[in-house]
């Protein structure tokens, strides 16, 4: 009988599989057949922008959690694709930090190329997984939207690579129930414009707090305050940031902090985080972790401790993003074709074991991007992945941090070369904080860089 593999979601992790899969094939090996269930209409997972918040046309779950306006806030060259360059996709150097619509491209770009869309059942939300011991299989059960219909389908193996920024984790605070202004979490934050001459709060001193608190200011807002729960940001803000300790209520438009200060404000988004959701999953196969490097339950941070056929992509925290996914999904690929031979569960748990200790062991960005650096480089030293040269990576994610800490507003204003063809990348024409166009046209224009 055919070895049957199914991917649940069409993001990059769960393309990298199918990228996976189909370089084998074309090489020559026998390969399993592939079905990857995809709850949207097109692939790319949340670099596939939609407009919509809250439930989508079919009554689901908006997955998507970017906004209009978001660029990269990394370098490029630190998730670049060892099997496809930038410069492959683009036919030229490009920028260092391009906008969400240029990343979905340069995705969709390897993927067309490859032909694996034929794999792919869009409009399709998996409902349910359940294993047989006895058969030693997966029943998947499926949504087709368009066609409202369910059927359940067995395989052997099952990579779940739904995400974990699209669950909002939406805590409480005294007062906010009455607050007169607009309410809402990160998830649900579309467009900056909406906040222009406004005074804004922003809960949370992560990506999302930092990101949108800056977009809010380029395009516009009057003040943008941030609320940290443990520690500030610390960036070197410009007037018109201030940063305040936790939000503690809300009295009308009055909110006041942990230190007893105050802050009128218009409008408060909650940057407050993501949970890890499985909702097809049953409680035995479920991961159950918050948002970090070494989730506990996962075996070379992919197989489930408890059964290996059931495979993870993508549930780390992240700095290394598509290429780490990319080096996860070489090795589940390798581990599925009989490559490799997975140790005992003894073996496996100490191997968890030891990652995790490390991890807990870490004290800043330096050192975490240390710790996924070796976590990529452990992965990539057992398959056929392209040479990535992920010390030149880490290098590049640290001046990175320290390009952020220079200037939150004009780190992106920065170039770094590829790892891939050493190549440096041009300087943008535009300063980010004067390109309020962020389409792939306005981006992709070559005009003499500004002053
Ligand atoms: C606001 C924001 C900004 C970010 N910015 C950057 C950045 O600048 N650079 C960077 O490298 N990374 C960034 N990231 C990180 C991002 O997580 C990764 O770049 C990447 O999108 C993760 O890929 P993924 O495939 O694991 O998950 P996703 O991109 O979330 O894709 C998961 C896919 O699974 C599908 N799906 C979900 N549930 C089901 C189901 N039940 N059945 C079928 N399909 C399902 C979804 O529709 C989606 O297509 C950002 C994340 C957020 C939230």
């Amino acid at each position: 009988m055919v070895t049957r593999v199914a991917v649940v979601g069409a993001g990059p992790s769960g393309l990298a599989a199918l990228r996976a899969f189909e370089t084998a094939r074309r090489a020559g090996a026998e390969v399993p057949e592939i079905v990857c269930f995809e709850k949207q209409a097109n692939w790319g997972g949340l670099w596939n922008y939609t407009w919509r918040t809250g439930l989508d046309e079919y009554g689901e779950p908006v997955h998507g959690s970017m906004y209009r306006y978001l660029w990269s806030n990394g370098p490029k060259e630190c998730l670049e694709f060892a099997d496809y360059s930038f410069e492959e996709h683009f036919g030229r150097p490009i920028p260092s930090y391009p906008p969400r619509a240029v990343l979905h491209d340069y995705i969709a770009g390897r993927v067309e190329k490859s032909g694996v869309r034929p794999y792919i059942r869009f409009l399709t939300p998996v409902r349910g997984v359940a294993f047989d011991a006895e058969t030693q299989s997966f029943a998947v059960t499926v949504k087709d939207l368009a066609a409202d219909r369910h059927y359940t389908e067995a395989f052997d193996y099952v990579i779940v690579a739904n995400g974990h920024f699209s669950t909002p984790n939406v805590p409480s605070f005294e007062g906010i129930e009455r607050f007169p202004g607009r309410v809402l979490h990160a998830h649900d934050f579309r467009a900056a414009d909406e906040f222009a001459g406004k005074d804004v709060l922003l809960v949370g001193s992560s990506y999302s707090a930092e990101d949108i608190g800056i977009q809010c200011y380029k395009y516009g807002a009057r003040s943008i305050t941030f609320s940290y729960r443990t520690k500030p940001m610390g960036f070197h803000w410009p007037d018109g940031f201030e940063e305040k300790p936790l939000l503690e209520k809300l009295v009308g438009k009055t909110a006041t902090f942990k230190d007893g200060s105050t802050r009128e404000v218009d409008a408060i988004v909650l940057c407050t985080g993501y949970q890890h959701s499985y909702p097809f999953l049953p409680d035995d196969l479920r991961l159950k972790t918050n948002n970090r490097l070494y989730p506990l339950g996962l075996y070379k941070g992919i197989f489930w401790q408890d059964n290996p056929k059931l495979m993870y992509i993508g549930m780390q925290d992240q700095y290394y993003t598509f290429n780490m996914f990319d080096a996860q999904a070489w090795y589940a690929r390798d581990v599925v074709l009989g490559r490799m031979q997975l140790p005992s569960a003894e073996e496996r748990a100490s191997d968890i074991a030891a990652w995790r200790a490390r991890e807990e062991t870490l004290e800043n960005p330096f050192q975490q991007i240390d710790f996924q650096t070796d976590y990529v480089r452990d992965l990539l030293a057992a398959t056929d992945y392209p040479h990535l040269d992920v010390d030149r990576v880490a290098e590049l994610f640290k001046e990175w941090e320290h390009h952020k800490e220079d200037g939150i507003l004009t780190y992106r204003d920065r170039s770094y070369p590829s790892t891939l063809t050493g190549n440096m990348a041009p300087v943008h024409h535009t300063p980010w904080i004067k390109a309020l166009d962020d389409s792939l046209e306005a981006f992709l224009t070559v005009r003499e860089a500004a002053e």
